[in-house]
């Protein structure tokens, strides 16, 4: 029988996390032709969440847990789950429900027919302010234009991911880990089901505009230079016009003499020269910091406790 295991990062989610096992496993009971195990990743929750999962984990064998040494992020929550599916498949999903665990069945009849990735597309994101929807929007549309590596609209991580894609995944150990890029950058047979996004079930985001500022900076630095590029053609625009400028006082002095004049151009010039120059700093600096922080080779993550699923998910126990 096909394996399959459901990947659950949770950071502080004791208020939903057995009302999101319940509605799970009901989908997982369902599936009778699977192999299915569930793995939940607790990123270092300040709450009960890791007594929850062990409990979840005495009363049904299916479960496996994973505590991580501190909170190391969503995206490395997820990369030390998808590391320990040794076997077979993948599901990937979010504890708090909005991703509807009903769902995973379509995924699965697509695996079957041969699909490596098959993703869901948000058509509708309800319990979301405008705000959260625009930003979110503006930021796959800039992504669209400015990555290498198409990375799908209003496409989350919630997703199946097949045994070659999970074996190409686990090669890939960059630390400045944008998932929903990686995904894609994989490759293979990848296909898109539209779903409609839930509110939160329980507790909080664990996003606010800041850190999701930070997320689309990772995002666009890890699968685009075109920042990079566009210093360079900012700069040379610039001493462009610096040139035409020129050309234009120092025909004017020819023609009309040069009384000392021009004190506020002079300063607009020096000043909007001085912030382009410091912008283009900055972002030579987003990508040096992250080459910084790649040069190191620390560990993505580190595992303070796993405890595998109670039976042996062939079902030799
Ligand atoms: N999460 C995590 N580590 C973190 C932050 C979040 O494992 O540092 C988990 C969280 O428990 C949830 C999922 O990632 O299962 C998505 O987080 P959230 O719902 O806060 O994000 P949103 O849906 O608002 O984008
Ligand atoms: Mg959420």
């Amino acid at each position: 029988m096909p394996v399959l295991t459901v990947v659950v990062p949770a950071f502080n989610e004791s208020e939903g996390l057995r009302e999101f096992h319940r509605r799970l496993t009901s989908v997982l009971d369902g599936m009778t032709d699977l192999d299915c195990a569930v793995l939940y990743v607790d990123d270092g929750s300040r709450d009960d969440t890791w007594a929850i999962m062990c409990a979840l984990r005495e009363g049904d064998p299916r479960v496996a847990t994973l505590r991580l040494a501190r909170n190391f992020g969503k995206e490395l929550a997820l990369t030390a789950g998808l590391d320990h599916v040794t076997e077979g498949g993948a599901v990937v999903i979010d504890a708090d429900l909005q991703d509807p665990p009903e769902l995973i069945p379509d995924f699965v009849a697509h695996w079957r027919d041969g699909f490596d990735v098959i993703y869901g597309t948000r058509a509708t994101r309800a319990g979301e302010s405008g705000l959260k929807k625009l930003t979110a929007s503006g930021f796959y549309r800039i992504m669209e234009r400015l990555s290498t590596t198409p990375i799908p609209r209003d496409t989350g991580d919630f997703r199946l991911l097949s045994r070659r894609v999970l074996d190409a995944l686990g090669q890939v150990r960059e630390r400045q880990r944008f998932m929903k890029g990686l995904f894609t950058w994989v490759g293979f047979r990848q296909l898109s089901v539209v779903y409609h996004r839930d509110p939160r079930h329980a507790g909080q985001t664990k996003w606010n505009y800041w850190k999701l500022w930070n997320f689309a900076i990772d995002g666009i630095t890890s699968f685009s230079g075109v920042p990079l590029k566009l210093a360079t053609y900012v700069g040379l625009l610039t001493a462009l016009g610096a040139f035409l400028a020129a050309l234009w006082v120092f025909g004017k002095a020819l023609l009309f003499g040069d009384p000392v004049r021009g004190y506020p151009s002079l300063m607009v010039v020096v000043l909007f020269l001085g912030g382009m120059q410091l912008m283009a700093l900055g972002v030579i600096g987003e990508y040096l910091g992250r080459l910084y922080v790649e040069a190191k080779q620390r560990p993505l993550y580190l595992v303070d406790q796993y405890a595998p699923p109670q039976r042996n998910v062939q079902g030799k126990a």
